[in-house]
């Protein structure tokens, strides 16, 4: 017999809810008929959203089946990993889900847990560390290198060889110009991008940095 298996999305708040249809989609189009479940630790028993049944980490960890599958989505990096931590503990593994309008080019290397939604292209030669969320339209040209823990929000431009370090946010529709193989433009360690900037040079770690070109946000 078959193992069995459930499937999770972690985070039923604004992030979750718009990954479940691609979760949902993704396995049917894969042809399971597993469950797949929210898991929300701010919910109730018996909860439902959207649809879906809703429940706190406790009872999905209670669930019978053998082989649990989760997608942590949830935008904030810092809880993904706890989160993530918590999982790999519990050894419960970690899912990625694309939709079907997702395109992966040639010999890229996306690590466990990512969250590629419609209309992302990752393209050839890219490698990704971790539970990366790409929002919608999103791309990410040859060769770049990006982290663990990477958020992109909707229709980031991530063009040909950046390096993009853990933790770091990109915000809506901002446009990295692009490095070369000598010398690739550098996204540091936790470093959060504005909405619609516009980043010709490399970004320190940890800094903050909006507007056309980018400079650091003063506050
Ligand atoms: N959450 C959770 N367990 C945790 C931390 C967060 O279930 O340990 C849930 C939280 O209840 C909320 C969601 O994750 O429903 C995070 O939602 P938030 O509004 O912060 O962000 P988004 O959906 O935009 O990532």
């Amino acid at each position: 017999m078959a193992m069995s298996e459930v499937f999770a999305v972690y985070g039923a708040a604004g992030c979750g809810r718009s990954l479940m249809p691609i979760a949902a989609e993704q396995l049917k189009r894969v042809a399971s008929d597993s469950q797949i479940v929210f898991i929300d630790d701010a919910l109730v028993d018996n909860a439902v959203v959207n649809g879906h049944v809703a429940m706190n980490y406790d009872s999905f960890k209670s669930l019978k089946e053998e082989h649990k599958f989760v997608l942590v989505a949830i935008a904030n990096s810092k809880i993904r990993q706890q989160l993530v931590d918590k999982l790999e503990h519990d050894s419960i593994s970690l899912w990625t889900v694309q939709g079907s309008t997702t395109l992966i080019m040639d010999s890229t290397n996306i690590d466990q847990g990512a969250a590629l939604s419609p209309f992302v292209t990752i393209a050839s030669n890219v490698t990704i560390g971790k539970c990366f969320h790409a929002n919608l339209y999103s791309y990410v040209e040859h060769d770049c290198v990006i982290g663990d823990y990477v958020t992109f929000a909707p229709r980031v431009s991530c063009n040909g060889n950046i390096h993009i370090h853990d933790h770091a946010y990109i915000g809506a529709g901002a446009v990295i110009k692009q490095g070369t193989p000598a010398k690739p433009l550098v996204i540091g360690k936790g470093a959060i991008i504005g909405m619609g900037a516009v980043v010709t040079k490399d970004v320190p770690a940890g800094a903050v940095v909006v507007g056309n070109p980018a400079r650091p946000l003063i506050k």
